[in-house]
């Protein structure tokens, strides 16, 4: 189901859980204000989301509202992630999905790091 961006977070969604411990993740990134997983159901030979720890929604709650360092973390553990696990050359894809016409599934802020192949033009 798309998430309806009016309503307020919701602390019950999967990746609120797996920050609280209660559903275990494969992680390959943590700090204080960022953790990265595998995708349970990847779609590319490395599928990798990275979530901010805070409750923000979408990158637009987040991007409204984040402090500087949150962002500033967040952005630089993308970056440090592909390239730890050698995407850099020949390349890879980030996606955020926004809100419903975005086909975001889950209401807490993800990307996805999409590689390991050629991803073509655009991922289904
Ligand atoms: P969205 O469509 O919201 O951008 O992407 C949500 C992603 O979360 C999907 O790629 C889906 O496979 C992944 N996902 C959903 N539930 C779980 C889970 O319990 N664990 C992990 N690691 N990934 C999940």
């Amino acid at each position: 189901m798309p998430i309806d961006p009016t309503l307020p977070y919701d602390e019950g969604n999967i990746f609120a859980r797996i920050l609280r411990g209660e559903i275990p993740n494969k992680t390959v990134y943590e700090d204080e204000h960022v953790l990265a997983f595998h995708d349970i159901s990847p779609k590319a030979p490395t599928h990798v989301l990275v979530i901010p720890k805070g409750a923000y929604v979408s990158w637009d709650d987040f991007s409204s509202r984040a402090s500087d360092a949150e962002i500033g973390a967040y952005v630089r553990a993308i970056g440090l992630i592909a390239r730890e696990a050698g995407l850099v050359e020949p390349g890879y894809r980030l996606l955020a999905n926004v809100g419903e016409d975005g086909g975001q599934e889950v209401p807490h802020l993800h990307v996805h790091i999409f590689g390991g192949k050629p991803l073509g033009p655009m991922l289904a």
